[in-house]
């Protein structure tokens, strides 16, 4: 799904970013991407996501080579603030990017409702961005990218500003899309989060999803692989197979001595890069 090689990114500045970095991704795969801050997380994202041109290598998504954004793509940007178009409801925010899919109206605003109750916020639909929380605002963020139901999800640490139960309903929730149909069991929802079946996209496959996290437990929680990138400028340092049982489950994965071993595996290569 994803193919990186030899990828590297100065900018204009003469700031190295990133250097080297190699990495494939299989279709359905969730890859956690963790390191050090300034290390080249969000500039990996923006050269996936054809917003930016690499000063060097190949990145290619789905066979082909990136040259612009790729049409089966949806980012979800660490900054809520800049993400939704504030003369726009939530529900048309969620709901305009459809119109890339070709869906009619009613076809649209009922995804967006849909994708609005997978993370809580289908009270919400007709209010404005700016009338809700930052956490809120991001979760709206999330709607709108699980709507558009893309083979390729980047997310650049999204969960930073929600808070802590939303935060581990959200990271059930990114379980559940990725699986594609029915691959997590119950994954239990709160607050009526409750998340639909069938958010996989149009592929019929489950999402791959590359998600830049700050949070170790996280990045261990919800991967198949975490991949941890060196200091300044970032390449990969390891890149670590999680073999934990599914269906994932909050409380007892997250006591299993495996995950515990990992998570302090990655601590440590976060730290001594
Ligand atoms: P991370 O997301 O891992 O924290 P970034 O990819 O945002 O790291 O940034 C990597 C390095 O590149 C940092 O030192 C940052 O200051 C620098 N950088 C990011 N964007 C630019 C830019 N537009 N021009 C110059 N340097 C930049
Ligand atoms: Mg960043």
């Amino acid at each position: 799904m994803l193919d990186i090689t030899g990828l590297s990114h100065r900018y204009e500045d003469g700031h190295q970013a990133v250097d080297g970095v190699e990495l494939h991704v299989d279709r359905g795969e969730l890859v956690s991407i963790v390191g050090p801050s300034g290390c080249g997380k969000s500039t990996l994202l923006r050269c996936v996501a054809g917003l930016q041109r690499p000063s060097a290598g190949r990145i290619s998504v789905a066979g082909r080579a990136v040259d612009g954004v790729p049409d089966d793509l949806a980012v979800v940007f660490q900054d809520y603030t800049r993400s939704l178009f504030p003369w726009l409801t939530v529900r048309d925010n969620v709901a305009l990017p459809l119109r890339r899919r070709g869906l009619a109206r009613a076809e649209r605003r009922a995804r967006a409702l849909d994708a609005l109750a997978q993370v809580g916020l289908d009270a919400t639909a007709g209010k404005y961005p700016w009338q809700l929380s930052g956490g809120m605002q991001q979760r709206v963020a999330i709607a709108r990218a699980l709507a558009y139901r893309p083979a390729l999800l980047l997310m650049d640490e999204p969960f930073g500003s929600v808070d802590a139960q939303t935060r581990e309903d959200l990271e059930d929730l990114l379980l559940a899309v990725r699986g594609g149909a029915g691959h997590q069991g119950g994954a239990g929802h709160r607050g009526g989060a409750g998340h639909r079946r069938g958010a996989g996209h149009q592929g019929g496959a489950g999402t791959t999803i590359l998600l830049v996290t700050h949070d170790i437990d996280e990045s261990v929680y919800v991967a198949d692989r975490v991949v941890v990138l060196t200091g300044a400028p970032g390449r990969v340092h390891s890149d670590l197979p999680v073999d934990l049982p599914a269906p994932r489950d909050q409380i007892g994965t997250r006591a299993l001595p495996a995950f515990v071993r990992l998570r302090t595996e990655v601590g440590r290569a976060v730290r001594r890069p």
